[in-house]
């Protein structure tokens, strides 16, 4: 892998300005995905340098909050520039670490460098109200003030964006943060703490700490009463661990947790685009994103004809490393992955599902799961109930309305949901019964730094993106002023 600037590949963690290594002189690989290969060895930090890095962000936020808006709107506007700048490297950075393919790698780069971007300018705009007094000696004004040092733990799937979606609006709010990225894809996050630097976020600011020791991190972050704010992105078993842990401290928290998407189609949609919006929904990122359609409700007059398009459309989708021309879909992200969605698969078939597609790894790699396409499914079988992570597409019947409102409301779960059709009578009952925090109508693709990203349920709380993104990283004080 031939980078343009090879400083951007770095092997150390960053903390209050500095490129530090673990203290007690250990690291941990970080592998290639496609080829299981060590890529780097980065650095296994521990409760010590956690709390260092809290010390180092709670001194950092005396200064930066004192900042105006428009210092540190022009400080992530240059970080944001910087992005886009060496966007191939960092997207190469990525492939090798997370195995995406390096064009969906690099649409990764820009749609974190967009919230960037965006919060650079939403900085300016953290007004306050002034309320009519309720009693004639009162004056009452609001202002919105920046919560603290936040934690912010980060999965693998998008190495980048989920790191930029908590770090911008908390840096523009004037709060100062320490990172946690998963420990499958550290490099992305070190490289965009280089960036960081270059764009001037003065020392103690962003801070990155990477660690193969997940819980004593967790915990370090989240005993600290320095800590005023955790942002979680990962899966529901973990979040509920966390929002247990910060409940001795009352943290402020945002969780963007699992999900379980419905993609319905009804029978007046136009059928050739809703096969599009499900390869769409389905595999990007080989079916690794929290907001995959994982159950799809296809009506009866209508599912022979989706499933044998998406059928044709699903034997296109080539797969392999993600470094190579026209690749799709690259490796999962690691053994365990793969072993899940092969008992996924297994279990669904035991029960009486076809295989029309798919159902085993790439003859060539075995960390490379084909695109599956599983018909006559039924709500005993795991791919009901569980998040699949992986590309497959398990394809249920139904016949009315009132139906697929119930079985597509029927999880804990509540990010993100899909559905194809004309009738607008429809789509008006259809869109507000569905009990989740997003819903894509006639589109596969519904994630923008300008909308609100977030779920209900068990699938979380708190909004990434949009003008309310930054609300998460500020506290609402109130002013009464007496007659003096
Ligand atoms: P996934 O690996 O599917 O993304 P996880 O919830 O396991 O989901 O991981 C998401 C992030 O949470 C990763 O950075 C992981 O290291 C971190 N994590 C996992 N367990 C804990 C824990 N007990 N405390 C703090 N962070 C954790």
């Amino acid at each position: 892998m031939e980078l343009t600037d090879k400083s951007l590949f770095k092997t150390s963690c960053y903390i209050n300005g500095e490129w530090v290594n673990s203290k007690e002189g250990k690291d941990f690989h970080v592998h290639n995905p496609y080829n299981q290969e060590i890529i780097a060895d980065v650095p296994d930090l521990g409760k010590e340098e956690t709390e260092e890095a809290i010390k180092a962000a709670e001194v950092a936020f005396h200064s930066w909050k004192k900042k105006t808006a428009g210092e540190r709107s022009s400080i992530l506007r240059k970080w944001f520039d910087l992005m886009m700048e060496y966007k191939e490297d960092l997207g190469k950075i990525l492939t090798l670490e997370q195995g995406k393919p390096l064009p969906e790698a690099i649409g990764e780069i820009a749609y974190g460098a967009s919230f960037v971007e965006w919060f650079a300018e939403e900085a300016k705009r953290i007004y306050g109200d002034t309320i009519p007094g309720h009693q004639g000696d009162k004056r009452i004004v609001t202002i919105k003030q920046p919560v603290g040092v936040v934690a912010a733990i980060t999965p693998w799937n998008f190495p980048n964006a989920m790191i930029t979606r908590k770090v911008a609006p908390a840096l523009a709010a004037g709060c100062t943060v320490i990172v946690k990225p998963a420990k499958n894809t550290p490099l992305s996050a070190l490289a965009l703490a280089e960036l960081g630097e270059r764009a001037g976020i003065p020392k103690g600011v962003l801070n990155i700490i990477t660690s193969n020791r997940t819980k004593e991190i967790g915990e370090a972050l989240t005993s600290s009463p320095i800590v005023r704010k955790l942002s979680f992105t990962g899966s529901t078993e973990v979040g509920k661990q966390l929002i247990k842990d910060c409940a001795s401290t009352v943290k402020k928290v945002s969780m963007e947790l699992g999900g379980n998407a419905p993609f319905i189609v009804f029978k007046d949609a136009d059928i050739d685009k809703a096969v599009a919006g499900a390869i769409a929904s389905k595999f990007r990122n080989a079916g690794q994103t929290c907001v995959c359609s994982n159950r799809f409700f296809v009506h009866e007059e209508v599912y022979a004809e989706f499933t044998k398009k998406l059928s044709d459309e699903i034997k296109k989708l080539k797969v392999g490393n993600g470094f190579d021309e026209d690749v799709l879909i690259g490796p999962m992200i690691d053994q365990g992955a793969v072993n899940f969605v092969n008992y996924i698969v297994n279990d669904a078939v035991k029960k009486g599902a076809q295989l029309l597609d798919g159902g085993k790894t790439a003859s060539s790699n075995d960390h490379i799961y084909l695109p599956t396409l599983l018909t006559d499914v039924d709500s005993s079988m795991s791919v009901y109930h569980e998040e699949i992570f992986g590309p497959v597409v398990p394809i249920f019947k139904f016949s009315s309305t009132k139906e697929v409102i119930q079985l597509a409301n029927d999880t804990p779960f509540g990010l993100a949901a899909y559905f194809y059709g004309r009738d607008y009578a429809v789509i008006w009952k259809v869109s507000e019964a569905l009990e989740y925090g997003m819903v894509g109508i006639n589109t596969g693709m519904i994630s923008t730094t300008v909308a609100p990203f977030g779920g209900i349920k068990e699938s979380g709380f708190g909004r990434e993106g949009s003008k309310y993104g930054i609300d998460e990283y500020l506290e609402i004080k109130y002013l009464c002023f007496g007659e003096v």
